[in-house]
């Protein structure tokens, strides 16, 4: 199967041809032909994948055969999606598949200014990708109309139903009509999420492509055994042992991000962080630098794990492993993608077996231990620029440490 072979609008399928894609993936031979047929879907499939383009292409298909409202505020289609990284980046995806189409995407999410929306959402605007706040905020103010709504979707679907934002998925449940089209669409699932979805949507949701193993097969695992000290000096090895790759690193918080980063700046890499402390501007010039290659070390938290679609990210390295099992999948799941590969490292050390187990029993198989023997790992400490006066500095401030303590004591 060919997109040149899909019963869909011509200008599509030049746009389609012009991203480069030419056969669709699994996910979108099996997803399109049923979206089209306004069937609800909920498609779980692994990361890197191509579950934009799964809901997407079918769904300016759909705008397309309903035929412009052109209603001042009223929108056909929504796309929610859990950050604003996400978000703008799904729109751009929807803004390639639909040039030379009558079809007007617009992003909403916060931290920007409103008007530029306001004023798009006034002239008519078909289809929305948005973090759920600022839509909130447009339809409470009237400027976006959510009443005559034909398609909901919901990208990271089982981030988008958990905890953070359920609550904000059953508001918007209530003002669109119950006659709609639901898009669920994720990597992973769990059986309480599972049940959940199955609860919104009307009619039974009929595809599930569901890996036994989410993780993409194009990523390659190991890990490594290192003490939580010692993290530093093993990742400044691998920035030095792969001087042309681009590594995305995971840390557990943000304050860990920024120490990482100094850590990395004291021995002359460059590094950027993005975490939930950054202001927008901040968050979309980091992203730049690292998709342009400007910067090669990106340090961040969870948050930025989801969906994100960055070319050539070489390594994923998992400094801190993640409290969350799932989150592994969808860290790794930043390598490898479409037809790439990919490899992911993860420290753990001794605190963090169990977290290690939970890991491997939620992707059902066994992260390959990188074996290092003493002499590499004391010649990783040994070779690390800033090993030796930095041992210094920490016991200093170590000792300083115990004696304001003990003078507290005192006191
Ligand atoms: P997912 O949401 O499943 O993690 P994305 O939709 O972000 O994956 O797509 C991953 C990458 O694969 C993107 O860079 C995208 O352009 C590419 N891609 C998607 N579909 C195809 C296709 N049919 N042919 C070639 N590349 C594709
Ligand atoms: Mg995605």
């Amino acid at each position: 199967m060919k997109f040149e072979e899909y019963r869909i609008s011509q200008v599509l399928k030049k746009n389609i041809a012009e991203k480069g894609f030419k056969k669709p993936t699994d996910i979108q031979f099996k997803s399109i032909p049923p979206i089209l047929k306004r069937e609800d879907i909920l498609g779980i499939a692994q990361t890197g994948t191509g579950k934009t383009a799964a809901f997407a292409i079918p769904v300016i298909e759909n705008i397309l055969k309903l035929g412009r409202k052109n209603k001042k505020g009223f929108v056909q289609c929504v796309v929610m999606a859990p950050t604003h990284e996400l978000a703008q980046q799904i729109s751009s995806v929807f803004e390639d598949f639909s040039k030379n189409l009558p079809i007007e995407i617009l992003c909403v999410h916060g931290g920007v200014s409103q008007e530029k929306q306001i004023t798009r959402l006034t002239e008519g605007v078909d289809i929305v990708i948005a973090t759920p706040g600022r839509l909130f905020d447009l339809r409470s103010q009237g400027y976006l109309q959510l009443e005559e709504l034909k398609i909901l979707v919901l990208d990271e679907a089982d981030h988008m139903l958990d905890m953070g934002f359920i609550k904000d998925i059953k508001d918007l449940l209530r003002f669109i009509p119950k006659k709609r089209q639901t898009l669920f669409f994720s990597a992973t699932i769990n059986p309480r999420i599972k049940k959940l979805a199955y609860s919104i949507v009307q009619n039974p949701i009929r595809i599930q492509i569901s890996p036994k193993n989410p993780v993409a097969k194009s990523v390659s695992h190991s890990l490594i055994h290192v003490k939580m000290d010692d993290k530093r000096f093993f990742l400044e090895r691998i920035m030095n042992d792969y001087p042309e790759s681009k590594i995305l690193c995971f840390v557990r918080t943000k304050v860990r991000a920024e120490r990482v980063k100094a850590a990395m700046e004291r021995v002359e890499i460059d590094a950027l962080t993005i975490h939930s402390d950054k202001t927008d501007d901040e968050r979309t010039s980091t992203m730049k630098a690292f998709k342009s290659g400007d910067c090669r070390l990106l340090i961040a938290t969870d948050i930025s794990a989801r969906g994100i679609d960055i070319p050539n990210v070489d390594i994923v390295i998992n400094y801190d492993l993640p409290e969350l099992a799932e989150n592994y999948v969808h860290r790794v799941g930043r390598t490898g993608r479409g037809t790439q590969k990919g490899s992911a490292i993860s420290f753990c050390s001794p605190e963090e077996e169990t977290l290690k187990e939970d890991i491997e029993s939620f992707i059902g198989d066994e992260l390959p231990v990188q074996e290092i023997n003493i002499h590499t790992y004391s010649e990783t400490l040994d070779f690390s620029r800033d090993a030796h006066a930095d041992w210094k500095s920490l016991i200093k401030n170590e000792e300083i440490h115990q004696k304001t303590k003990k003078r507290k004591k005192k006191k």
